[in-house]
C-alpha cells in the first residue's frame, strides 16, 4: 500500500537548534589552574569587564545599588528603563559617582571662616563628616577644619570663628592627581582629607582617606578613563531622547532594549542612536546570523537571546525563537569576524551554562533569575511557606509593561486591555548577597576554563569544543539515586 504521509515534505527539512542542556565541553588536556583562569573580557567596543558578566536591564534585577555592585566586583549592571529620565539620570550619576577618588564641589561640606566654631561642629555632625576645607566667598581655601579641631579645649571657645581654631598650612592636591598619589600625600602628612584645588586655589573637590580605602577595597572594579564605576543603560528601541540624556550623565554604554531586533525600523533607530551618543551602543535582542549580518556594520556590541529567559513566554506566545546556543554561535560566526563583542543574555541556570555561552561564542553573559534573589536587586525579601523569596518579574509581563516599557515587545501599548504578555510574574529564591552569588558563578566558569585548558577567554574561545548530549546523559550530569542532605551552593535541583 502506497505511503501517503511523507515526512519529506520540504517543510519539515527543519535545522536542529541546541541549547544549553545539549551540550558539553569537551574536557582536554591542561596545565592551566582555574585560579589562574583570566576572565577578562570585551563587552563593546570601548569597554571591557574584568569578569564577562552583565546583570539583566529588569526592574527586578538591576537598578543603581546592583550597578555599583557588578562594576565594584568587575562586571556591569545594566539599568532599567521603567523609570522617567530625571530619575534615569539620577541612577546613572549613582553609578557613576560612587566611588569617585576626588568628591565633587557640590557634594564638599564647606565652612566660612567666620561660622562659629559651634556651627562648624553641628553642620559636620549633621552632614556625617569628620572635617571640611575653610573657604573664603571667593571660593579660595583657607584652612581646613577637623571635628577634633572644635572639640572644647583652652585656646577655643565655641563661639570663637572657625578660622581661630582651622589648620591654617593646608595640604590641597592637584585636580589630576591620582589614587596612589593621594594615598602617598595623605599618609606622609597623617591627614585623613586633602582639598583638591586648580591653579588659583579654588577648590574644587575632596579626596578623603575613607574613600581610597574603599576603592582598595575593589580591586577588581571595572572603571571608565575618570576612575568611576561603568555604568550600563537600557533604552528603548524608538527613545532618542532618553538615549541622547543617558549619554549626557555618563553612561558606557547604552542597550537598544527590544525582544526582537531584527526589525527595519529598530534598526534604522538604533542606527540614528549610535550616529547621536557618544557612549558605546550594544543591540538586540537577535538571535540568527542573518541579524548578525543587519547590524555589524554600525553595533558596539549584539545582544543574543530570543526567548530563553527563565520569565519569558515568547516562545509558547508568539511559537518564535531560537535555542541558545545555536543563536549564539549563528551570531558569533558573523559578528567575530567584524570585532563585535557578543552578549549571551538569558537561560543561564549555573556556572556550567555560562561558560558553554562563551564557548559557544559569546564574550560575555547577561542574567536575570540568578541576581534578582540577591540583596542588591530592587524590591523587599517576602516570606511564603517559612520560605524567603524577591519578587522577580519579566519586562514583558503585564505587571512591567504597565510600568512602561511595553514597547519592548514592538506593540502600541496604551489599553492595558491589550497587553499581550511575553513573560510572567514570579518570585525566586532570596539568596543574600551579590558577591557570594557572583563568586561561585565565576569559579565555576574557571573550572570550566580549566578543564578546556585555557588561561584567558579568547583562547578559551578558541579551544572549546562541544560535545552532543543524549536524554540519558542529562540525567546523568544531575546528582542521581542520591537523597541531596545539604544544599550546595552552586546547585539547586529545582533550578
Ligand atoms: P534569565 O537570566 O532570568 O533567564 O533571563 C533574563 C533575560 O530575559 C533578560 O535579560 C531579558 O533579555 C529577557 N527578558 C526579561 N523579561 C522578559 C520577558 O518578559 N519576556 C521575554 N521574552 N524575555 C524577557
Amino acid at each position: 500500500m502506497a505511503n501517503d504521509i511523507d515526512p519529506f515534505s520540504e517543510k519539515l527539512r527543519v535545522p536542529e537548534a541546541l541549547t544549553f542542556d545539549d551540550v558539553l565541553l569537551k574536557p582536554k588536556r591542561s596545565t592551566i589552574e582555574p585560579d589562574e583562569a583570566d576572565t577578562a573580557s570585551q563587552v563593546s567596543t570601548n569597554v571591557s569587564l574584568t569578569v564577562p558578566i552583565l546583570s539583566a536591564a529588569m526592574d527586578t534585577v538591576t537598578e543603581s545599588g546592583m550597578a555599583i555592585a557588578m562594576a565594584r566586583h568587575g562586571g556591569l549592571g545594566v539599568l532599567h528603563r521603567n523609570m522617567n529620565l530625571d530619575q534615569m539620570v539620577e541612577e546613572i550619576e549613582r553609578v557613576k559617582s560612587a566611588d569617585e577618588l576626588i568628591i565633587p564641589l557640590e557634594d564638599v561640606v564647606t565652612v566660612d571662616p567666620e561660622t562659629s566654631v559651634r556651627e562648624a561642629d553641628n553642620l559636620m555632625a549633621r552632614e556625617g563628616v569628620g572635617g571640611a576645607p575653610v573657604i573664603n566667598t571667593n571660593g579660595e581655601v583657607q584652612g581646613i577644619i577637623s571635628s577634633t579641631d572644635v572639640r572644647p579645649h583652652l585656646e577655643v571657645d565655641e563661639n570663637d570663628p572657625v578660622e581661630k581654631a582651622m589648620t591654617d598650612e593646608v595640604i590641597t592636591a592637584p585636580q589630576d592627581i591620582d589614587a596612589r598619589d593621594a594615598f602617598d600625600l595623605m599618609y606622609e602628612h597623617k591627614i585623613e582629607r586633602v582639598p583638591v584645588v586648580d591653579d588659583e586655589n579654588l577648590l574644587v573637590g575632596l579626596v578623603t582617606m575613607q574613600g581610597i580605602l574603599q576603592r582598595r577595597e575593589y580591586d577588581q572594579a571595572v572603571r571608565d578613563e575618570d576612575g568611576q564605576l561603568r555604568a550600563g543603560v537600557a533604552v528603548g528601541p524608538f527613545e532618542l531622547e532618553r538615549a541622547e540624556a543617558a549619554d549626557e550623565a555618563g553612561a558606557d554604554i547604552l542597550f537598544i532594549d527590544c525582544a526582537h531586533a531584527h526589525n527595519g525600523n529598530v534598526i534604522d533607530s538604533a542606527r540614528e542612536i549610535k550616529s547621536t551618543v557618544e557612549a558605546d551602543v550594544v543591540v538586540g535582542n537577535i538571535g540568527t546570523r542573518e541579524a548578525a549580518k543587519d547590524v555589524v556594520d554600525f553595533a558596539d556590541g549584539v545582544k543574543v537571546g530570543i526567548g530563553p529567559g527563565s520569565i519569558c513566554t515568547t516562545r509558547v506566545v508568539t511559537g518564535s525563537g531560537m535555542p541558545q546556543i545555536t543563536a549564539i554561535a549563528q551570531v558569533a560566526d558573523v559578528a567575530s569576524k567584524h570585532d563585535v563583542p557578543v552578549i549571551a543574555d538569558g537561560g543561564i541556570r549555573y556556572s556550567g551554562d555560562a561558560i558553554k555561552a562563551i564557548a559557544a561564542g559569546a564574550d560575555a553573559v547577561m542574567l536575570g533569575s540568578y541576581f534578582a534573589g540577591t540583596d542588591e536587586a530592587p524590591g523587599r525579601v517576602i516570606t511564603m511557606n517559612g520560605k524567603k523569596y524577591k519578587q522577580y518579574r519579566g519586562m514583558g509581563s503585564v505587571g512591567a509593561m504597565q510600568s512602561g516599557g511595553g514597547d519592548r515587545y514592538l506593540k502600541d501599548t496604551d489599553e492595558d486591555d491589550d497587553y499581550v504578555p511575553e513573560g510572567v510574574e514570579a518570585a525566586t529564591p532570596y539568596k543574600g548577597t551579590l558577591q557570594s552569588e557572583l563568586q561561585q558563578l565565576v569559579g565555576g566558569m574557571q573550572s570550566g576554563m580549566g578543564y578546556v585548558g585555557a588561561e584567558s577567554v579568547p583562547e578559551f574561545k578558541e579551544r572549546a569544543e562541544f560535545v552532543r548530549v543524549s536524554a540519558a546523559g542529562q540525567q546523568e550530569s544531575h546528582p542521581h539515586d542520591v537523597v541531596i542532605t545539604d544544599e550546595a551552593p552552586n546547585y539547586k535541583p529545582d533550578n
